[in-house]
């Protein structure tokens, strides 16, 4: 499945640029606190609302770091199911389609071992010394990447634009607890 990704972080990058949707701009959120950097492009998928009151993330694999602010397409070949904060915030895994090098990644079993292990060592290290903690459960293939879109689709169509990020953290942890620790 092919989908338009917006980058907001270039790979090797340690600036957490963020869209925020409420106001539609891109934010500077922050310099991550150690020394880790981004292992893979990392941006979004316009319209979709994850259990976290974000975007629906994806890691962008790629040898080049792109610009923020820059559209893609890129094919979905998984996610890394994870937990940010005591919230659902799954990073949906992707490889950009413009490289011919790049083309032997068609699921995610075709990306070497040692990558998928960066980018969930990445993520479960990369808050340690803000003192929050990150649960990174593990990667699921294609259809579970579906299912992940189509759940957050419908998150948005019901919710955004109808309240604020915070109320609907509130409504959904009492609505769905079993997507929040
Ligand atoms: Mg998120």
């Amino acid at each position: 499945m092919n989908k338009e990704i917006i980058i907001e972080i270039g790979k090797d990058t340690n600036i957490k640029y963020e869209y925020n949707p409420y106001k539609k701009v891109i934010e500077v959120d922050r310099v991550l606190f150690g020394t880790e950097r981004y292992p893979q492009n990392y941006g979004f998928i316009q319209n979709k609302l994850d259990w976290d009151g974000d975007p629906l993330d994806s890691l962008i694999i790629s040898n080049h770091s792109f610009m923020t602010g820059s559209h893609l397409e890129a094919r979905i070949i998984g996610s890394m199911e994870m937990i940010d904060g005591g919230e659902t915030d799954t990073k949906l895994i992707s490889v950009f389609n413009g490289d011919p090098r790049l083309d032997y990644i068609k699921t995610i079993k075709d990306v070497p071992q040692h990558l998928l292990d960066e980018i969930a060592n990445f993520f479960k290290n990369y808050k340690n010394l803000q003192k929050k903690e990150v649960i990174v459960k593990g990667f699921l293939g294609k259809k579970e990447a579906e299912s992940v879109i189509k759940e957050c689709e419908d998150l948005y169509t019901k919710y955004f634009d109808k309240m604020s990020k915070e109320e609907f953290l509130k409504n959904m942890k009492k609505e769905h607890p079993e997507k929040y620790l």
